[in-house]
C-alpha cells in the first residue's frame, strides 16, 4: 500500500489521486491533473477512440459519407463520435486506478 500522499511528478505538490502500475513492482502516483495526461492512459484512449469511433462513424454516418453529402453538422457529429469512446476509456482507466479517499 503506497504511503505517498502527493503527486509523483517532479515539481507538483498536489494531492495524490491515482496510482498506476508502471512495472512489476513499481507504481506511479499522480494528482488529478497529471493523471489526465498520463501517457499510457492517453495512448490507450486514443487507440480505443480510433477503433471504436471509426466503427461507430461507419454505422451511423456511413450512408452520408458514401453519398457525398457531407455537411458541417455531419463533421461535428463525427468528431463527437470519436470523443465518446475516448472519454469512456479515459474515465474507466482513472476510475479503476483511483486511490481510496483519505
Ligand atoms: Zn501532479
Amino acid at each position: 500500500m503506497p504511503t505517498q500522499t502527493t503527486c509523483g511528478v517532479y515539481g507538483c505538490n498536489r494531492a495524490a489521486w491515482c496510482r498506476f502500475a508502471s512495472g512489476i513492482h513499481a507504481t506511479e502516483i499522480r494528482c488529478r491533473r497529471h493523471a489526465l495526461v498520463y501517457g499510457p492512459v492517453c495512448g490507450r484512449a486514443i487507440t480505443v477512440a480510433l477503433v471504436v469511433g471509426t466503427i461507430l462513424v461507419a454505422i451511423n454516418q456511413g450512408d452520408v459519407l458514401l453519398s457525398g453529402h457531407l455537411t458541417a453538422l455531419v463533421v461535428a457529429k463525427i468528431g463527437l463520435t470519436y470523443l465518446v469512446p475516448f472519454s469512456v476509456s479515459t474515465y474507466s482507466a482513472l476510475a479503476a486506478n483511483r486511490l481510496p479517499a483519505r
